[in-house]
């Protein structure tokens, strides 16, 4: 029953060397059993030797195949001691079948019945000990040595079950066997064989471990039901869109926050490759994050845009998770995405808000400057206006007093230097300590405006690509100035590109070296310039944007200006419009 048991077990897992062992095991015990049972009845002498090597050859099986199953069961077993015991029992058998009574006799001399209780009776053979018997007999005392030493090693690593049971059973076996057999052999105990009456101690132990074993088994499928149960109820119920990739790239899981947002039901997508979610503007960041992932290896967090199925775009940041499989090997992949498009849009939108209430109060504080203007010039103006009217009457007159006049002009000149000094000192105001040079590398500060309008850029589906010459100098200028030159320039930009298509919205910004400067274009795929507006651009207050003030261009024309650049503007050969300035490198402006 046992063999059979585990005959079923191996037939399903074909790697166990364990259950073939097991079987092999088994088996030969109930042969001995069968052979033991018709030794009992032997009346002929050859017979009862024939027997015998047939016992000896199962003994032989069974005791090689259980110190086997030792070893690979509790893996503490030395394995040069389990060859020995292998080698001792396959000389043991060419013995056996060499002598015509066995390895245990040399010659049998006599079969005698033996009479038990209830008029029950055994045949036992008497004859003269084969000197060979000696080495089964020593194969016995290797056996019990290898067993105790290998339990006795499992116990002390910590498995202690199973150095018990099996060392324990496979000990109690060849005790009972080891002793009794050459015990009947020598004639000193008048009782039939039990060989297979000491191996029940074996069988209770491996019965009570495929009992246990079951046992596990079934409270472990309920526990993996139970946190099957779990996990399902997370993905159904998570918050996040959840994407399982196959390691050939094709989705095989999505769950139903994915469906809601994406707009695919999981039937429309399951199957197709995963780069279909991605538009082709992040298709290469998908592909890396799907590469990384195969590789074991993912990114901990990735953005790419998620393309819906109605073409909307949702801007997402992606965890990336492998899956292994019971080799090692990697099995899938998940992808755990967080859909960030609205906190974006609401970052850009209060971004934008924030910019338009410093809009306004520069339009309220050239108010101001206008009004202290007006105010500062009025004076001297209506000054200069009564003094000429008096000097015009004065000539009307005939015949002036060039004193007199002498003296209205030189009001006149003295008011008119007044206002020229309140223009002056308006100026000076306006630029007073404005500019704060300084030595910088203006690739990297163009970075840092685009960081600071990332999301914004982003909130309108805007592509930036960033093309800087390796081997740019150093500019000479302020920093903050030359910044808010290029917030302006780019923010142009994205006005200019409010009726482009959603896909085509790019802002190109190159930097390379320009004689003894350096020079930077920004380029858009927006409206692009008409001639007439050309000339007008950079004036202050020209502007096409119902909102729009008309002085932005003018003060990077003024801030240009005063670094000792240029600043110009063209239609882009590929449409759009592309705004250039140039600014001294450092070494160049020092000297
Ligand atoms: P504002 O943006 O307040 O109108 P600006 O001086 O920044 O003031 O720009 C003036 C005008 O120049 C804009 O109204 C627009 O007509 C035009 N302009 C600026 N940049 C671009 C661009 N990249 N593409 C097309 N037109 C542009």
């Amino acid at each position: 029953m046992l063999g059979l048991m585990h005959l079923l077990l191996w037939l399903n897992d074909r790697r166990s060397v364990s259950y073939a062992l097991s079987v092999l095991m088994s088996f030969a015990a109930a042969t001995v059993a069968l052979v033991e049972l018709s030794l009992l009845n032997t009346l002929s002498v050859p017979e009862y030797s024939r027997l015998l090597q047939w016992q000896n050859l199962w003994v032989c099986v069974l005791l090689v195949s259980m110190v086997w199953l030792v070893y690979a069961h509790l893996g503490t077993a030395r394995r040069w001691l389990a060859a020995t015991i292998t080698a001792m029992w396959s000389l043991t058998l060419v013995v056996n079948f060499a002598y015509p009574a066995s390895v245990v006799f040399s010659e049998i001399s006599e079969l005698r019945r033996i009479s038990t209780f209830r008029d029950e009776s055994f045949t036992l053979a008497i004859g003269i000990a084969n000197p060979w018997k000696l080495l089964p007999d020593l194969a016995t005392v290797v056996i019990l040595l290898y067993v105790i030493d290998a339990a006795n090693r499992s116990w002390r690593r910590g498995a202690r079950r199973p150095a018990g049971l099996f060392g324990g059973s496979v000990v109690l076996f060849m005790v009972l066997a080891g002793i009794h057999a050459p015990l009947v052999d020598a004639g000193v105990v008048a009782t039939p064989y039990m060989v297979s009456f000491a191996f029940l101690a074996i069988v209770l132990a491996m019965s009570y471990e495929l009992v246990s074993d079951a046992v596990r088994v079934s409270r472990y499928a309920r526990q993996i039901e139970a946190n099957e149960r779990r996990w399902r109820s997370l993905l159904q119920k998570v918050q996040l869109a959840i994407v399982g990739v196959t390691p050939g790239g094709e989705i095989d899981y999505v769950n139903p926050f994915f469906e809601r947002i994406s707009g695919y039901g999981a039937n429309d997508i399951l199957g197709r490759p995963a780069t279909a979610l991605a538009p082709p503007a992040d298709l290469q960041k998908l592909e890396r994050a799907l590469q990384q992932a195969g590789q074991g290896d993912p990114e901990p967090h990735s953005e790419w845009t998620l393309l819906c199925a109605n073409g909307e775009q949702r801007k997402m940041v992606w965890s990336s998770v492998s899956l292994f499989d019971g080799e090692g090997a990697v099995s899938g992949f998940l992808g755990i995405g967080e859909d960030v498009t609205e906190r974006l849009r609401s970052r850009a939108e209060l971004q934008r808000t924030q910019r338009e209430i410093e809009r306004l109060r520069r339009v309220g504080a050239l108010g101001e400057l206008a009004s202290a203007l007006a105010h500062e010039l009025n004076q001297p103006l209506t000054a200069i206006l009564s003094n000429a009217q008096a000097a015009r009457r004065f000539m009307a007159g005939g015949d002036p007093d060039l004193g007199e006049l002498r003296e209205i002009i030189d009001d006149i000149i003295r008011d008119d230097k007044r206002a020229g000094e309140v223009i002056h000192s308006m100026r000076a105001m306006v630029r007073k300590g404005e500019i704060d040079r300084e030595s910088f590398a203006v690739d990297a500060a163009i970075e840092e405006v685009i960081s600071m309008l990332g999301s914004e850029l982003d909130g309108q589906g805007i592509t930036i690509i960033l093309d800087f010459d390796p081997a740019l100098p150093e500019v000479q200028a302020g920093r903050v100035e030359i910044q808010q030159v290029m917030m302006n320039l780019v923010l142009n930009a994205a006005n200019a590109m409010t009726q482009t298509p959603a896909g085509q919205r790019e802002i190109k910004i190159a930097a390379c070296g320009d004689g003894d400067g350096v020079r930077v274009t920004v380029h858009d795929t927006g409206r692009g310039l008409e001639p007439e507006e050309q000339g007008r651009l950079f004036d202050p207050f020209f502007t096409t944007r119902p909102e729009g003030l008309g002085m932005g261009l003018a003060i990077c024309r003024r801030i240009i200006d005063s670094h000792g650049g240029r600043i110009w503007a063209r239609d882009g050969k590929r449409g759009g419009a592309a705004f250039s300035f140039t600014l001294p490198a450092a070494k160049a402006a020092a000297a």
